[in-house]
């Protein structure tokens, strides 16, 4: 099957009860049991929901992988990859992180004895260096946020194949119809279903997918201990999102794709930060992994301050200003002190993230009114 066709049918089925064609909520948190152990496959909803099920083979299918598992948050689904390592373990990220990743990583696990190290995954030699008897696994993000750096996923997968390290992919920005690192040789796939995926910004939930039978299990039995898992309902609204992610996808990339040409000839725009420009540095990784370059846009202001871009971000009317990406309607955000604000100022300037760096998620509205609207909003 094609990925539209998956979208709308893989993992679901209708309700055998009724008929329904779609996944109904099953608001219930227990089963019963005829007998001690004699149930239809669920026992207790944080093991497992029907709803939830539906929606973790959709996304397993999504993937290319063989098992779904969902959590309350990308948060809770990074939360559950992180406790497969013990004490002593090493990770090696990316240094241009998704700002809460980098806070569980340094303010949750590194106290419990996981060590982490950050590096520039732009240049892949740059990871094969920090790999050592202790490394157990390598956290990507790519395209990165918010610099949209774009990281050699098979490239990587070379230095962990054979070995006992694993390599994680989060797929956040790309979504599974753009990018599939399990086929490029990763063993995780991990996603804030919050963004793309569920799309339409009413939803907070993670998910990670897996090929491998015995990692799955270990995720599962972390998935049922630690109990972070979504509800019913929420479960359903993923499912619905899935249904039109991939005609989504494709409005998503043609509005950025132009947005970015305009911005890069815009006077007052200095630096544009996105993949599908033949002259960014890893163009060709991307051609290669991706499908298309996504919604996803940085830029910064040749007034490089705080002030300017704050400036910019207040005056816009279709652009929401907002945490968060990936829905339906355009969203702008100051990474400096908004999602990346718990980064540290040298480690931002580190890896270019500058005062004046503006993000763009760039919605389904039309063109033209998404063009306007920077037009009088940059001025
Ligand atoms: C939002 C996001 C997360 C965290 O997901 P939540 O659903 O907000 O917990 C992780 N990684 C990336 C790239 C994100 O954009």
């Amino acid at each position: 099957m094609k990925f539209g066709t998956k979208a709308l049918h893989a993992g679901v089925f209708p309700d055998p009860a009724t008929g329904a064609i779609m996944t109904p909520i099953y608001q219930t948190s227990t089963y019963v049991q005829s007998r001690p152990g004699d149930h239809k496959g669920f026992e207790y909803s944080r093991t497992g929901n029907p709803t939830r099920s539906q929606l973790e083979a959709s996304l397993a299918s999504l993937e290319n992988g063989k098992y779904g598992l969902c959590f309350s948050s990308g948060l809770g689904a990074i939360d559950a990859v992180i406790k497969l390592l013990n004490s002593g373990d090493e990770v090696i990220c990316t240094d241009d992180l998704y700002g809460g990743s980098y806070r569980i990583f340094t303010k949750i696990f590194e106290p419990l004895g996981v060590i982490f190290h950050f590096v520039d995954m732009a240049d892949i030699s740059n990871v094969k260096a920090k790999i050592n008897d202790k490394t157990r696994l390598i956290w990507v993000e790519t395209p990165t946020n918010p610099m949209m750096k774009i990281i050699d996923i098979e490239g990587l997968s070379a230095f962990t194949k054979g070995t006992d390290m694993l390599l994680a992919v989060d797929n956040t920005f790309a979504s599974p119809y753009l990018q599939n690192p399990l086929d490029l040789g990763a063993d995780i796939v991990m996603h804030s279903v919050t963004k793309f995926i569920s799309g339409h910004s009413d939803v907070v939930m993670g998910a990670l997918v897996t090929k491998n039978t015995e990692l799955n299990e270990r995720l599962a039995f972390i998935q049922n201990s630690c109990g972070a898992v979504p509800g019913p309902m929420d479960s359903f609204l993923a499912l619905r999102g899935i249904k039109t992610l991939h005609v989504r996808m494709d409005r998503h990339c043609s509005n950025a794709a132009q947005v970015a040409y305009y911005l890069r000839d815009h006077k007052k725009v200095d630096k544009v930060y996105w993949p599908g420009f033949e002259d960014h540095p890893n163009h060709q990784v991307a051609k290669m992994q991706m499908r298309n370059f996504g919604g996803m846009i940085s830029f910064n202001l040749r007034s490089d301050t705080q002030q300017a871009a704050h400036n910019v971000i207040s005056r816009t009317k279709v652009f929401a200003l907002a945490e968060s990406l990936g829905g339906v309607e355009s969203l702008v955000g100051h990474p400096a002190t908004m999602t990346h604000a718990a980064i540290p100022r040298e480690e931002r300037m580190k890896i270019g993230l500058s005062d004046s760096l503006i993000r763009l998620s760039v919605g389904l509205e039309d063109i033209d009114d998404i063009i306007f609207d920077l037009n009088q909003a940059i001025g």
